[in-house]
């Protein structure tokens, strides 16, 4: 996978929490940006509390 911004090869790195199955991030170390599967992402959006209703 490479970064939609820049093209960049991107990193991946696996986060493994306790209570989570383990959350595969990839970095692009270009622009420091961080591209997250939806899949990925949904056991993250459980874990924080994302209101974005707040401003
Ligand atoms: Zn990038």
């Amino acid at each position: 996978m490479k970064c939609p911004i820049d093209n960049t090869p991107l990193s991946q790195i696996v986060v493994q929490r306790k209570f989570l199955r383990e959350i595969k991030l990839d970095i692009c170390n270009a622009c420091q940006g961080v591209w997250v599967d939806k899949d990925e992402l949904s056991p993250l959006m459980q874990h924080f509390s994302v209101d974005s209703d707040k401003t």
